[in-house]
């Protein structure tokens, strides 16, 4: 249904075509005259809901047309998630994903709770550390590696399946380091959330580039994060030094201006969210409501345990983080974080056709503004 109505508006948008400076949808709908399932999807996660053309359409609702393309770009995207995931009877997980992510952080916070004092001493739980090795006698660090990294390999698998399915069903098409490198260009300055210079469209009509800002702090927060969580392991393999760590080594300072930005970008998105025109929305709003709470904890959990390590909430809040950082782990194919992989494949393909047909990605023209922002 959802990808009947994508194909139904880019066939008036492929006729119209006023939109085609706005972002990178419109120069590749114009590669096409048909739009099967493939690209539909594709087209879909192309799109990053900036807004920018409902503001502009001359047929948007209340003309008998109906186009609504950010909204209906957006109902499609989420489907695209399910529709390739891996294994298939994890599909319905996308359907209650609120629910699975809040379910998953409870189970998983007390399994570490509980686990802790099986195979700890329990008064190791309220034992203050700072020292080298004091998270490892609360859980031994070779069960760290076997849960984590098994729970993340499982989820690296289970994504690369999924995206590898979404990337066959556009059609063949080869990678290449120059479409690497210009998706890894585009996505890493959030090139196409400009609304074609004007930023994202609100409820008051007043676009702005918060949205872009705030997806940014989010993003490179979770790059450090992950910068940090990789410097750890280096210490511990390469240098024998075991956590926790002084705040003046690369591990902590990437940790905690990781932590700071998962905190200020989700909840910047969560009121930008508010914000938005609701006609531009897709119909399920939980989906990544759960995405942003989640990677708030993440970041906040990490903070917390950094500032209070050295009390005897250490273990507590070790299990508390660990809880966070498992159910992350687990969830992680199964909603919102996909999103970020769909749409690099999208934005290499996107350069890969551009290159094509262009010989090098010729910018889309930026066409003369048409609207002003509200005064
Ligand atoms: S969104 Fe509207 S104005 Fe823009 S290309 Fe499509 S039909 Fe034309
Ligand atoms: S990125 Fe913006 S301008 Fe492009 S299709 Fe999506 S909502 Fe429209």
């Amino acid at each position: 249904m959802n990808r009947e109505e994508v194909a139904r508006q880019m066939a008036v948008c492929n006729a119209c075509r006023y939109c085609e400076g706005l972002c990178a949808v419109f120069p590749a709908m114009e590669l096409r005259r048909t739009f099967a399932a493939g690209d539909v999807d594709y087209l879909s996660n192309l799109c990053h809901n900036c807004g920018a053309c409902y503001h502009d359409c001359q047929y948007a609702p209340p003309h008998e047309f109906a186009i609504n393309v950010p909204k209906a770009m957006a109902d499609l995207r989420e489907d695209t998630y399910a529709t390739y995931a891996w294994p298939a009877a994890a599909q319905h997980l996308f359907q209650r994903n609120g629910f699975v992510i809040a379910l998953s952080l409870v189970l998983a916070v007390a399994a570490f709770i509980a686990g802790f004092v099986a195979v700890s001493d329990p008064a190791a739980l309220f034992a203050s550390g700072t020292e080298a090795g004091a998270f490892y006698r609360v859980m031994p660090h070779n069960m760290m590696v076997v849960i984590f990294g098994g729970a993340f390999l499982f989820a690296i698998l289970s994504i690369a399946i999924g995206v590898t399915r979404f990337w066959r069903a556009a059609g063949p098409m080869p990678v290449t380091l120059r479409s690497l490198w210009r998706a890894a260009k585009d996505a890493g300055k959030l090139r196409y959330l400009d609304g074609g210079g004007m930023g994202c469209m609100n409820e008051n009509e007043h676009p702005n580039d918060k949205r872009r800002l705030y997806h940014h702090l989010t993003f490179y927060g979770f790059l450090l994060c992950f910068a940090s969580t990789s410097t750890g392991t280096l210490f511990h393999y390469v240098l024998d030094w075991q956590a926790p760590y002084p705040w003046w080594t690369p591990v902590k300072i990437f940790g905690v201006l990781g932590g700071i930005g998962l905190v200020a970008g989700p909840i910047g998105l969560m009121i930008e969210k508010r914000n938005r025109l609701q006609v531009l929305k897709s119909e399920d709003q939980g989906f990544g409501a759960a995405f942003l709470w989640i990677l708030l904890l993440l970041g906040l959990s990490g903070l917390v345990l950094t500032a209070f390590r050295a009390t005897p909430a250490m273990g507590l809040l070790l299990a508390l983080h660990l809880g966070v950082v498992f159910a992350f782990f687990v969830t992680m194919p199964y909603g919102k974080f996909v999103h970020g992989i769909y749409r690099f494949a999208a934005l290499m393909r996107h350069a890969h056709e551009q290159f094509a047909e262009h010989g090098e990605q010729v910018p889309p023209p930026k066409q003369p503004l048409p609207r002003q922002p509200a005064e």
